[in-house]
């Protein structure tokens, strides 16, 4: 059976990707920071569907963690063939207010915490000439968006870091690429005030926040052999926030 790992895979949009990579078929490997319950919960899910889970706590921040996850994962399900970097917090506020705390703290998450998890996956996949890398990016990442500069930042980050490891590893049978949601209906959303939700709908040419199976289906099928001639993409799920703004 293939094998995924899923950053961030009890909440929200890694608990969907998770439940519907374990519905396409693999067993699935969960990583969380300190919600156990939640990650005990989307286990429950793919073991319903007949797969295998495997939850595991580590700060992907931590290089050591993210390794440390990598390795628990493989140890206990096999081989990965989906790495799925989703593992990611805001910490807003106004640029010039900023503190370097919130800074440091979301590109050390967001940012370090994807390449830091990317790397040891990647080595096994280059070993074994298969594999498939998606990382979580936003739509923020190319317009930008006042009030989440460290945020941004590191979405825009994760892209030129798809890119380039797409590039470095495409020889040997690995694809890396990136989905840009738009506004989802998840934990981090839910703290918008109601009146910046509705500027968001109306700037949704599809007029409703997204669902987190909206970005699974986008992250299992980039996973899938149906990409097979994607890598080094960005793939928007945004309800055409991008076009319409
Ligand atoms: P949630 O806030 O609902 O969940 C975040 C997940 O990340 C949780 O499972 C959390 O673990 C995990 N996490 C946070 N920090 C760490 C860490 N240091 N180490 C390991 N895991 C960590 O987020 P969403 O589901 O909304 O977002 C998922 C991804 O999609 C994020 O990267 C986000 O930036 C991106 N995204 C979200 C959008 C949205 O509108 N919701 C739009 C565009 C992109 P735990 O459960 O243990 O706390």
């Amino acid at each position: 059976m293939p094998v995924a790992l899923v950053t961030g895979g009890g909440r929200g949009i890694g608990a969907a990707c998770a439940t519907t990579l374990a519905e396409a078929g693999y067993d699935v490997g969960i990583g969380y920071a300190g919600d156990r319950d939640a990650a005990e919960a989307t286990a429950d899910r793919v073991a319903a569907v007949g797969r295998r889970a495997h939850v595991h706590a580590a700060d992907v921040a931590d290089p050591d963690a993210a390794a440390g996850l990598v390795a628990a994962v493989e140890d206990e399900l096999g081989p990965l063939d989906a790495l799925v970097l989703n593992a990611g917090i805001t910490r807003d506020g106004p640029a010039l207010r900023m503190d370097p705390g919130d800074w440091d703290a979301v590109i050390r998450t967001n940012l370090s915490g994807a390449f830091y998890t990317a790397r040891p996956a990647l080595r096994g996949m280059l070993k074994r000439r298969s594999g498939a890398v998606v990382a979580l990016s936003s739509v923020v990442a190319m317009t930008g968006n006042p009030g989440q500069v460290n945020y941004a930042a590191s979405k825009a980050g994760l892209l030129g870091m798809v890119k380039t490891l797409a590039r470095e590893v495409a020889a040997r049978g690995v694809r890396v690429n990136a989905v840009a949601p738009g506004y989802i209906a998840t934990d981090m959303t839910a703290v918008i005030p109601e009146q910046y939700r509705e500027k968001i709908l109306a700037a949704t040419p599809l007029g409703r926040l997204g669902e987190p199976v909206d970005v699974a289906a986008a992250v299992r099928f980039l996973c899938s052999d149906d990409a097979a001639f994607m890598t080094g993409t960005v793939l928007s799920v945004d309800g055409g926030l991008a076009i319409g703004a």
